[in-house]
């Protein structure tokens, strides 16, 4: 038996090298702070990569969990439940959507969307409409599938063959989507803000055009609101804060706050192209994460919570201002809501990991969203002194950089 101390070397010894986590490992976490093995603190303003919407342990979603674990905590689609039902109530009376699927990940959400679009289309036209556009730069997951609807090439090398029928446009650029859609396309897929692509918000204008051009061709549109929904950017999905409406969206990340479930909602008429037998998943819509994404959209989707997030971004947005009047290591700040991105200057582009480890060393943990960008996407209900009190430990981590 190995019995070395569960410590980060561990990690090399027993796990799939396929991620290289920090050298701490977090054991204990509350709202946003969050405690090492060492009992060191640190302000955590990644939220989970997005998911820690109401921050580490909130009672009402521990209450929640409990409660069900209690009572029911898995019977397989053979059957329903009454946490899925209630929270597919919830997701179509505060959307567009009628329908909903659950999965267990964004990554399998997104999976459902790509195959309902393709089945869609097969159903309503033919066999030739199974082409689907995304965009450049865009992320949508890590199944095979998915990395190949993603706009970045890393992750499919090596995974070849990918499936075909999939091309890129550039992202906010409508001429380049014109010169790719077509009566073949059965859909365009994208996210609202590229979250891993750098935190780029879609122009409004652009949104209009793309939801022309799909009607215009009979293509479905896809959200992938994995990253901005339920919450992030101040609205419950960010397609609320647009002129236009998609034909499905898909969520995960916070809609379980850190219980993992997925949703593909989308409306009756195109949920019917996915019938009996069609789809499925064994853990989709288990009680237990159901429950918790119950209690997380009964806390989220309160206005007290959504003009939060306004106030908050501005808090901020005020202390990386402060950052870049003393160090102007700021190239841009972008984004919408709490999904908060810092493109670093020309001069420290491909160091945002550098940054990312001196915020730790100062004890505030920090995103990043490719090579060039720091990236923030706290908790919706982070107070606003532990808001201020990360803004003075990453001028601190950034000083100190800055002097080695
Ligand atoms: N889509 C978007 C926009 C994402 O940001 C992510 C994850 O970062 C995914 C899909 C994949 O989600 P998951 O990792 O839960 O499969």
């Amino acid at each position: 038996m190995n019995n070395n101390p569960l410590s980060r070397a561990l990690f090399n010894d027993v796990m799939v090298p396929n991620y290289n986590p920090q050298p701490i490992i977090p054991v204990r976490g509350e709202g946003s702070r969050i405690w090492d093995q060492d009992g060191r603190e640190y302000v955590d303003v990644t939220g989970g990569i997005a998911v820690n919407v109401l921050g580490h342990c909130h009672p009402a979603l521990v209450d929640a969990l409990k409660n069900q674990a209690d009572n029911l905590w898995h019977l397989s689609n053979v059957f329903t439940n009454e946490p899925a039902l209630k929270l597919a109530r919830q997701l179509t009376e505060a959307t567009f959507a009628e329908r909903v699927f659950f999965c267990n990940s964004g990554g399998e959400a997104n999976e459902a969307a790509f195959k309902l679009v393709r089945k869609y289309a097969f159903d309503h036209y033919g066999e030739h409409k199974n082409e689907i556009i995304s965009f450049r730069q865009s992320f949508h997951g890590r199944t095979l599938f998915t990395v190949s609807v993603g706009g970045q090439p890393k992750y499919r090398q090596g995974f070849e063959p990918v499936p075909a029928g999939i091309t890129h446009a550039e992202y906010n650029n409508l001429d380049s989507l014109k010169a790719l859609i077509s009566d073949n396309t059965c859909a365009v897929v994208l996210e609202p803000i590229q979250g891993e692509g750098g935190v780029i918000p879609a122009d409004p204008e652009f949104l209009k055009g793309v939801r022309e051009l799909c009607d215009q061709h009979n293509a479905l549109l896809v959200f992938d609101e994995v990253q901005t929904g339920v919450g992030r950017t101040g609205h419950l999905f960010a397609y609320m804060d647009t002129p236009m409406v998609p034909d499905i969206l898909t969520s995960a990340k916070a809609l379980g706050g850190g219980f993992p479930i997925g949703a593909m909602l989308t409306t009756s008429k195109i949920a019917d192209s996915l019938g009996i037998g069609t789809h499925g998943s064994t853990y989709g819509g288990n009680p237990l994460a159901c429950a918790v994404a119950g209690a997380v959209l009964d806390q989220v989707n309160r206005p007290d919570v959504l003009e939060g997030v306004l106030r908050k971004r501005a808090l901020f947005e005020e202390g990386l201002a402060q950052i870049n009047a003393r160090h102007h290591i700021f190239k841009e700040i972008r984004g919408k809501g709490l999904l908060i991105g810092a493109e670093l200057v020309d001069a420290w582009h491909g160091k945002a990991g550098e940054f990312l480890a001196a915020a730790r060393g100062e004890g505030v943990l920090v995103l990043v969203a490719g090579p060039d960008v720091l990236r923030m996407a706290p908790a919706l209900n982070i107070p606003e002194d532990e808001i201020r009190q990360a803004m003075a430990r990453l001028d601190a981590a950034i000083e100190k950089k800055l002097s080695e």
